[in-house]
């Protein structure tokens, strides 16, 4: 279990209470974290302003002078409770996060064990050698890379994934050493809390994990204002993640940026269907369409298009809308933004020629912020939906003839995060793989993540990879040594 205040916290969302009591803040303001699928008042958090957010930079700034001396072992040491918590605390995080974020359950709990395993994954990187030799060009000297912890680092994490997308980056930064400031989703400030909670209880030293909550313009703008900050990893639109790109010139900070996607779903004529759909149906509507891998466009090759559309549509309308907690296949939307642009995505298509084979509307039955999973097809290339993130569970189908032709449209994106392709051909796959330009192209199958894996994405889907050895390295900097012998 967490603390007292999440002990309590999580009692009182198995009984839909609020949470009401957590005292008053004198000049701070209060956020008010609502339930998607009803609505309800789930908890007050208090909020922070400009001078807090400073305070939490001088505190990580303090810290660093410690912590990025302590030994790798050390760190991995305290990584590996951290994890350890995750893992125990999961069912309690999992319902907080359906709470603020909506998501089934099951998915929740999913994304709990995703979370904890970047925590593991840098436990056990942060043991690698950090000093890497090179064959020297001087008779008299000898020349050593050494990796070095960059400083305090800023985490801005967003709402669909709020465990997931803290873990990726704050174990990364603490494997090498970093300390941070991390802002979490105005959605989502409770599981971003309970994971500071549980880091508390892991160990890491006063001062090295600081989660600062409040409105984004003014505690973002104030880190990337200060040059004591010496990363910025943002997670979340590339529209803010332009802005960031821009705000951190003026300190030349590291960045990483993990933003939009608006991924292909190609299908070729020869593909397994029956797996071309079941993926189909992953990739549009897991964690209820708002997810940056989420298929976007689906192309079907001509001669299995009417099939395709036949399929797919019958395996939408088997799907399950409800609250997050009784587990359904789809659940609410984050906020009436959402609703509003996937209603804004369908009638836009249907005006310019689409056909809407299912769906099209909300699902008013279970509540204002639910959209029917909904499939169009014929849809054209002019239409919104072709271009822009719908992030929701709105599926756009159009027909194509020949791989070139796909190739073209399907890179025809400002995105580049991810591609999806079916095909039992090995020439043909290995084309499109060579050809799309995506920072991921899944072959026959959808789930692409883990810690392991460099992810992230092409032109305007980001700068940079989270996961894997490259996650770290971007807490990094190089230090070149050479040492005179003669
Ligand atoms: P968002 O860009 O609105 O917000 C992301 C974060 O930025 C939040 O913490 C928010 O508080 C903060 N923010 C918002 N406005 C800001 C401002 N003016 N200044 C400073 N910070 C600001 O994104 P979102 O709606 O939370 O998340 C959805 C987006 O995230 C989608 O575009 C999705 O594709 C993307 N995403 C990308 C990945 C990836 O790994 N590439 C993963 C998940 C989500």
């Amino acid at each position: 279990m967490l603390d007292d205040l999440s002990d309590r916290l999580v009692d009182r969302l198995t009984d839909r209470a609020l949470l009401t009591d957590q005292g008053d803040f004198p000049g701070n303001g209060r956020l008010a974290v609502r339930d998607p699928a009803t609505g309800d008042l789930v908890a007050q958090v208090a909020i922070s302003d400009a001078t807090s957010a400073r305070d939490a930079v001088d505190a990580a700034q303090a810290a660093f002078a410690g912590w990025s001396v302590t030994l790798p072992q050390h760190r991995a040491d305290i990584l590996h409770r951290w994890h350890a918590l995750i893992i125990e605390a999961k069912e309690d995080l999992a319902r907080i996060m359906v709470a603020e974020q909506g998501k089934p359950i099951s998915e929740a709990r999913g994304e709990i064990d995703y979370a904890a395993s970047f925590v593991q994954f840098y436990a056990e990187e942060a043991l690698r050698p950090n000093i890497e030799g090179v064959t020297s060009h001087l008779a008299d000297a000898e020349m050593e890379l050494w990796r070095e912890p960059v400083g305090v680092a800023a985490l801005i994490t967003p709402w669909n994934f709020p465990c997931a997308m803290i873990t990726r980056k704050a174990a990364a930064a603490l494997g090498a050493g970093c300390t941070m400031v991390i802002h979490p989703s105005a959605e989502t400030p409770l599981s971003a809390l309970a994971l500071a909670v549980l880091a508390q209880r892991a160990g890491f030293p006063d001062g090295v994990v600081n989660t600062v909550i409040g409105d984004a313009a003014t505690i973002v703008g104030e880190w990337t204002g200060d040059a004591r900050v010496r990363a910025l990893s943002f997670t979340g639109s590339t529209e803010v993640g332009r802005l960031l790109y821009r705000q951190s010139a003026e300190t030349v900070k590291r960045l990483v940026l993990e933003l939009g996607g608006h991924a292909p779903f190609i299908v070729f004529k020869g593909a397994d269907l029956d797996r071309a759909v079941a993926e189909a149906i992953k990739a549009k509507f897991a964690t209820s369409g708002q997810d940056c891998l989420g298929a976007n466009r689906f192309y079907i090759h001509r001669p299995i298009y009417e099939d395709f559309c036949a399929r797919f549509t019958a395996a939408v309308e088997k799907l399950t809308l409800g609250a997050g907690m009784s587990d359904p296949d789809i659940g609410p939307l984050i906020h009436d933004r959402q609703i509003e642009k996937q209603q804004s995505h369908v009638d836009d298509a249907v005006a310019k020629g689409a056909r809407l084979l299912t769906g099209g509307k909300v699902a008013t039955d279970q509540g204002p912020l639910f959209f029917q999973p909904t499939v169009l097809a014929d849809v054209t290339d002019d239409a919104a939906i072709m271009r822009e993130e719908t992030f929701g569970p709105v599926a756009a189908l159009s027909v194509f003839d020949d791989e070139d032709e796909v190739i073209a449209r399907a890179n025809a994106s400002e995105y580049g995060l991810v591609a999806y392709v079916h095909s039992l051909d090995p020439r043909r796959i290995y084309r499109l793989t060579r050809a799309l330009q995506y920072g991921m192209v899944a072959v026959n199958r959808t789930k692409v993540t883990g810690a392991p894996i460099p992810f992230g994405g092409m032109k305007q889907s980001g700068i940079g990879r989270e996961g894997a050895r490259q996650g770290l390295e971007a807490f990094t900097e190089i230090k070149y040594v050479c040492r005179d012998w003669g």
